[in-house]
């Protein structure tokens, strides 16, 4: 993830101020080195690594701390804040109607990431298409028509036309039903003046509301220039960094962030259609500096705990970490759950996971009420032991003998099973996605 190795350096130097109520210089001397450190190796440029730490170092030396604030929690909150404002707000992008148009080189991800944008407005309940005009790149118009299959979402290609510009225009009006037109562009190895004519002309016809540049991650100081120049041509409003999931650096992005004066709008973060999440600064900077809210999330499943009633044994990481749990094990959840408050607050408080997870989850896999549970609990009395315990194999016949021992429809059955299968998935995303050593201990 970019930046990760921030996060990491700095909670051990913050570390070491534990139980220090107050600052000394060189404390702060040490933590300014440490974020330069972390940020210059992230490949962010120089100026703005000077500015951010210079800005965090005034305000640790200026500003009193509240009275009673740990000097730990104090920095913390100032990088937090210095880093929020450095990174800046998500590109905006309102849930209706508009065309976005993704430029970038060949490679950085721009195929892949109209896809995946496309699927993730598809999930906002918008009509997308995706609209690929490559002409240049052998393999871009199959690769997208399937990545569109892929995602369910309309496409227009003509692997026949080699006029990128006639293809974008004849693409809008095939899709004119969709709402949410994304218009995906060819790259070069290098900035090319054709290149840069070419989607000149395309910008022309498809007047995009918003322009996007496509980066990859893992892209040096060279993101300045390629920011520059598409800024220059088209007009940038926001940034995509793509292939999160394989580089710490980012930082060149970031660069192309401040020299385009733009913002981030997704973040790429595997090969899938779904592995896109929006960025969301605050959360973003929260898990990276593995801020997360774990104190508050412990202290909510203690209180969860005592008031479910449940024995640490009955609450056991490691099976919920392998996504192996049953449906007894998922009563005992919800009922903690629900005791803890919305699961999506609680998530939220787990670092490694943030929106893209909860984007991706269906409205009611929150949905952890005391009503529900109370259907749920009369539902499973009907169950017998096995049928808990291997919820995949009830089938037709046994719903309908379920539904009518615990005096409850068949769809409501089916809707625990659903429900069931809805959390067994975010388990596994939990173990993909947060830090075991931090889920262990937060459960312990
Ligand atoms: P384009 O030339 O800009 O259209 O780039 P593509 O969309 O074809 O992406 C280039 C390569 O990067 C492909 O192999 C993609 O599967 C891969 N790719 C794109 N985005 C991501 C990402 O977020 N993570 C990973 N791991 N691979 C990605």
């Amino acid at each position: 993830m970019v930046l990760d190795d921030l996060g990491s350096s700095l909670r051990g130097t913050l570390d070491k101020l534990r139980g220090k109520s107050r600052l000394s210089e060189e404390d702060i001397e040490e933590i300014v080195k440490e974020i330069q450190r972390s940020l210059l190796s992230a490949d962010v440029d120089v100026s703005l690594v000077m500015e951010l730490s210079d800005n965090i170092k005034e305000r640790a030396l200026e500003e009193e701390p509240p009275a009673g604030t740990p000097a730990r929690d104090f920095v913390l909150r100032i990088v937090y804040e210095e880093l929020v404002d450095l990174i800046g707000d998500s590109t905006e992008l309102p849930l209706e109607e508009q065309t976005i148009l993704l430029a970038g080189l060949q490679g950085s991800g721009k195929t892949t990431s109209a896809a995946k944008m496309a699927w993730w407005f598809s999930t906002k309940g918008l009509r997308p298409a995706v609209i690929q005009t490559d002409t240049f790149r052998p393999g871009a118009y199959d690769q997208a028509e399937e990545m569109a299959e892929r995602a369910e979402v309309d496409f227009y290609g003509d692997p026949d036309s080699e006029d990128p510009v006639e293809i974008a225009r004849e693409g809008l009006e095939e899709t004119s039903d969709a709402d949410v037109h994304i218009v995906d562009t060819a790259g070069r190895h290098a900035l090319e003046d054709d290149l840069i004519a070419e989607i000149e002309e395309i910008e022309d016809v498809v007047d995009p509301d918003t322009s996007l540049l496509v980066l990859d991650a893992a892209i040096g100081q060279g993101a300045k220039d390629q920011a520059q120049q598409f800024d220059e041509s088209i007009g940038i409003d926001g940034v995509v960094i793509t292939k999160l999931d394989g580089t710490a650096k980012g930082g060149g992005a970031l660069t192309a962030v401040d020299q385009t004066d733009s913002s981030i709008a997704f973040l790429g973060t595997g090969e899938e259609v779904q592995d896109v999440e929006r960025f969301e600064p605050d959360g973003f900077i929260s898990r990276l500096l593995g801020m997360g809210d774990l104190s508050q999330l412990a202290e909510r499943v203690e209180r969860a705990m005592e008031q479910t009633d449940m024995e640490e044994e009955d609450w056991d990481p490691e099976d919920m970490l392998q996504g192996q749990f049953t449906l007894n094990d998922m009563q005992k959840q919800m009922e903690a759950m629900n005791n803890m408050g919305p699961l999506d607050q609680v998530m939220d408080m787990i670092p490694g996971i943030g929106g893209g997870i909860k984007d991706q989850l269906p409205e009611d896999a929150m949905d952890v009420t005391q009503e529900r549970m109370q259907t749920f609990t009369v539902i499973m009395d009907s169950m017998t032991e096995a049928e808990k315990e291997y919820p995949k194999a009830i089938g037709a016949s046994q719903i309908q003998r379920i539904a009518r021992g615990s005096g409850t429809e068949e769809e409501q059955v089916r809707e625990l099973l659903q429900q069931y299968k809805m959390m067994e998935r975010t388990m596994k995303q939990f173990q993909g996605m947060g830090s075991e050593q931090e889920m262990q201990r937060m459960m312990q």
